[in-house]
């Protein structure tokens, strides 16, 4: 059943950001107009980027299920039974299990139920006082709109959750492993549903966009088919394409997945390894980290600067759930039974990673939603006032803080993440590179997005970003980047 939304709740989804506004602005003086997501012109190297990722991202997902399910979990043994000549390309597809009712019955009915979670008001936050739940405002959006969201993934987890654990110990309406046994067909599923997202918003984008004045047109189709033209495309008040494909069905399914290897490992060997389940545990805190803080996610470069397009809307239908599962899925493959010190150590790595990106993340959404009027490791935060102007031509005013985790390096959030994600691949022992693209995979994302932040920050905020530099001198790691 979808709930529609009470009067109340509904009078109040999108305003002008007037109280925040008329609090801190006043006639701009010079400094540059802030940037907002992607960029307005396309150059040669972004084209070319995106051209690459457009034509070889689904492959790359393709070819790393495909390596574990038909190959051992082999990276080389593909390409070299293809250059050998031991194989042709049309071995390896006719390898491929193909799209079946049954997977199609699967992923809609999941999405279907996400969507459903999705539209209803969020109970949690009545139930917990501390969690922050229920209807939430957004960032600025460029145009100088405040979105109003529902918060309720913590909810939507979990009753998935639930369900899922009552099926596989009471109802046995379907085995816990339904996911791994399907997971090649229900690629295919990913992708039209991806696709199709992708392809709609951008028709949307032309024909009845949710906020005309916050789109971007560059005149490069392909840019703005990957990158996304509208900033929050939204269906009625309340479905928002980027909060629910962002979350749902990607990240709810995530902890899902992982306990879909789980049941198929048991289903193989008897047992559960301590590496798989150590991997369901530090996942499962990401994932659950995600839902209560969703509000604090509304505040994240995701929702408050990206725009929707294929990058966020195939990405998170397929590379997210595909391949943030690797190590999962190599562990049903080959199952690793870890020295109880090295168990330790990975959880301990896990564990700190954790600590501190959600440490970070909270310092600076504590420091930000109480206007500096907070405390920082116990004292009372140290930043730099800094101003920049909206599109408009209003100056706004704003804060960066310099101290706490902020004054280590300036995104030691993604430092902390970055160690997380070395835990999960540790899991995996060191047979195979296969579980290590994670890795591998958020370096080069969180390096080129803090390079990328960095650039929209020095152009927001100008002279100021290059005194908060000046002060935080290193990005990841102090002393060395
Ligand atoms: P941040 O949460 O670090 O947000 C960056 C923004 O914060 C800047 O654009 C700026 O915005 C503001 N800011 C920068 N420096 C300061 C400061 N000193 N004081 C106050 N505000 C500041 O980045 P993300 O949104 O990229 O990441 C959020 C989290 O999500 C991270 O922990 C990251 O690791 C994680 N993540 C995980 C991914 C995954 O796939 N697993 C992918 C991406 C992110 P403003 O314009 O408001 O000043």
């Amino acid at each position: 059943m979808i709930l529609t939304r009470s009067a109340p709740m509904a009078a109040h989804t999108e305003t002008k950001s007037s109280e925040g506004r008329n609090k801190y602005a006043m006639n701009g003086t010079g400094s540059s107009p802030a940037q907002w997501g992607r960029a307005w012109k396309v150059d040669w190297f972004s084209l070319a980027s995106v051209i690459f990722l457009l034509l070889f991202a689904p492959f790359i997902v393709y070819y790393f299920i495909m390596a574990c399910s038909q190959y051992n979990c082999s990276l080389t043994m593909p390409a070299t039974e293809l250059f050998m000549g031991k194989a042709d390309l049309l071995d390896i597809w006719n390898k491929t299990p193909p799209l079946t009712w049954k997977a199609a019955t699967i992923y809609t009915s999941w999405v279907i139920f996400q969507v459903v979670l999705f539209m209803l008001p969020d109970v949690c936050h009545k139930l917990i006082p501390c969690f922050r739940g229920g209807v939430q405002e957004g960032a600025d959006t460029p145009a100088g709109i405040v979105l109003n969201y529902e918060i309720n993934g913590l909810q939507a987890w979990l009753i998935t959750h639930v369900l899922w654990f009552a099926n596989a110990y009471h109802f046995h309406w379907f085995s816990p492993t339904i996911i791994f046994d399907n997971w090649i067909p229900l690629l295919w599923c990913a992708n039209i549903l991806g696709y199709s997202v992708s392809i709609f918003v951008m028709i949307k984008a032309y024909c009845f966009p949710s906020n005309a004045e916050d789109c971007k047109f560059t005149g490069n189709f392909f840019y703005n088919f990957m990158m996304g033209i509208e900033f929050n495309p939204r269906l009625g008040k309340w479905f928002d394409f980027k909060l629910f494909f962002n979350g749902r069905p990607g990240i709810v399914a995530w902890t899902l997945i992982n306990l879909s290897y789980a049941a198929k490992q048991q289903e193989l060997y008897g047992q559960v390894t301590n590496s798989m389940i150590l991997l369901n545990v530090l996942q499962a805190l990401y994932v659950v980290d995600f839902f209560w803080n969703e509000a604090w996610y509304l505040k994240t470069i995701d929702i408050s600067h990206d725009h929707f397009g294929w990058y966020l809307g195939w990405g998170d239908c397929v590379w997210l759930p595909y391949l943030y599962t690797l190590q999962g899925l190599y562990l049903v493959y080959h199952p690793v039974q870890l020295a109880i010190g090295n168990a330790v150590g990975i959880l301990l790595l896990g564990l700190v990673g954790y600590y501190i990106f959600r440490m970070t993340n909270y310092q600076k959404d504590l420091f930000r939603r109480t206007d500096g009027n907070c405390k920082i490791w116990g004292k009372k935060p140290k930043y730099i006032e800094c101003s920049y102007m909206s599109a408009d031509g209003t100056k706004h005013y704003s804060k960066l803080l310099t101290s706490g985790f902020w004054g280590v390096a300036r995104h030691f959030n993604y430092t902390g993440d970055l160690m997380g994600s070395m835990a999960y691949c540790l899991c995996c022992g060191f047979e195979h590179i296969l579980p290590y693209f994670y890795i591998i995979y958020m370096t080069i994302l969180l390096v080129h997005r803090c390079i990328r932040d960095e650039h929209r920050c020095s152009g927001k905020y100008g002279k100021d970003w290059k005194q908060y530099t000046d002060v935080v001198p290193y990005r990841l790691l102090p002393g060395f980047f």
